[in-house]
């Protein structure tokens, strides 16, 4: 085996729906990351082919263990075996960390926009474990759009931010959660795609906030329809792309 690869041990398995589960893993000490990164998975095959997956990682920077969040895709490879993991099972994990969802893409700026579908939501809860973030933006706009409510994940934990004895001084006037449905017409905060929302402005009229390049740094993450199409009416208004050397207002991460 590749001398990258360390073996974890799975900790705890939650299913949230018939298709949304998460889990926790042992965390190799070596393995470093910055919130908003992905890690690159591993299962074994009945043949003893070796599968690997970029996952994003749900939990904070300093927590001793990883957190996913997954799908689960009919005749997926990977996912197919990854359903069944229980605690105590082991799984690979790459120690190197990938990815460029990570905030220090951005300068100055006083609003931060979490844009994301689904699973989406994975690197954007990671980002809120970050202290910086809460003396570096004025509000922090976390948008989780699913098709259904029980598709809404994670809610207990995100407003558990509001009452955290290390969080909630720093994130109650700060933190804003909007549940975003697109198949269901209760249980959110709005209705319709993300897409749709963004042209539209509605989350921005209602919020009073405006998304404009010198306020609004912006990650976008998850269906890659919606973090292009999300990105190209951005881009029409103004806003550009962060890129090496020359930080912008948006980062995206297409899933697939
Ligand atoms: C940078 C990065 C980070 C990722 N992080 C996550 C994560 O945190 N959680 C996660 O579940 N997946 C994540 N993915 C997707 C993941 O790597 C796999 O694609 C997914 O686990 C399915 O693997 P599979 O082999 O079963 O199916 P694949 O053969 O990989 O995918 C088959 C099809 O399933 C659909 N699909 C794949 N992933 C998703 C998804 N997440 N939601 C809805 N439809 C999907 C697409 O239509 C895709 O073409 C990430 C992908 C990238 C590139």
């Amino acid at each position: 085996m590749n001398n990258k690869i360390t073996i974890e041990k799975v900790t705890y398995v939650k299913q949230w729906t018939y298709n949304l589960f998460s889990f926790r893993t042992t965390r190799d000490e070596s393995f470093k990351f910055i919130p908003g990164q992905f890690a690159r998975l591993g299962v074994i095959d009945n043949t003893g082919k070796e599968i690997f997956r970029p996952y994003s990682i749900v939990s904070a920077d300093y927590d001793e263990e990883l957190e996913f969040y997954s799908i689960i895709v009919p005749d997926g490879e990977f996912t197919q075996i990854l359903k069944n993991i229980k605690v105590g099972d082991s799984i690979l994990v790459n120690k190197t960390n990938y990815g460029l969802l990570t905030t220090d893409r951005f300068e100055k700026g006083k609003h931060l926009w979490l844009l994301s579908t689904g699973t989406g939501l994975a690197p954007f809860i990671s980002i809120l474990y970050e202290f910086s973030i809460w003396s570096q933006y004025q509000k922090i706009i976390l948008v989780h759009c699913t098709r259904t409510q029980d598709e809404l994940t994670y809610q207990d934990l995100i407003n558990e931010f509001y009452t955290n004895e290390f969080y909630s001084e720093l994130v109650k006037d700060k933190l804003i959660y909007l549940k975003v449905l697109t198949r269901e017409n209760s249980g959110a905060d709005f209705y319709g795609r993300i897409t749709t929302l963004v042209e539209n402005k509605n989350m921005e009229i209602s919020l009073g906030i405006d998304i404009n390049s010198d306020d609004s740094r912006i990650m976008i993450c998850g269906n890659p329809d919606m973090v292009n199409e999300t990105r190209k009416i951005l881009t029409e208004r103004g806003l550009s792309i962060s890129k090496r050397g020359n930080p912008g207002n948006i980062a995206v991460e297409n899933y697939w």
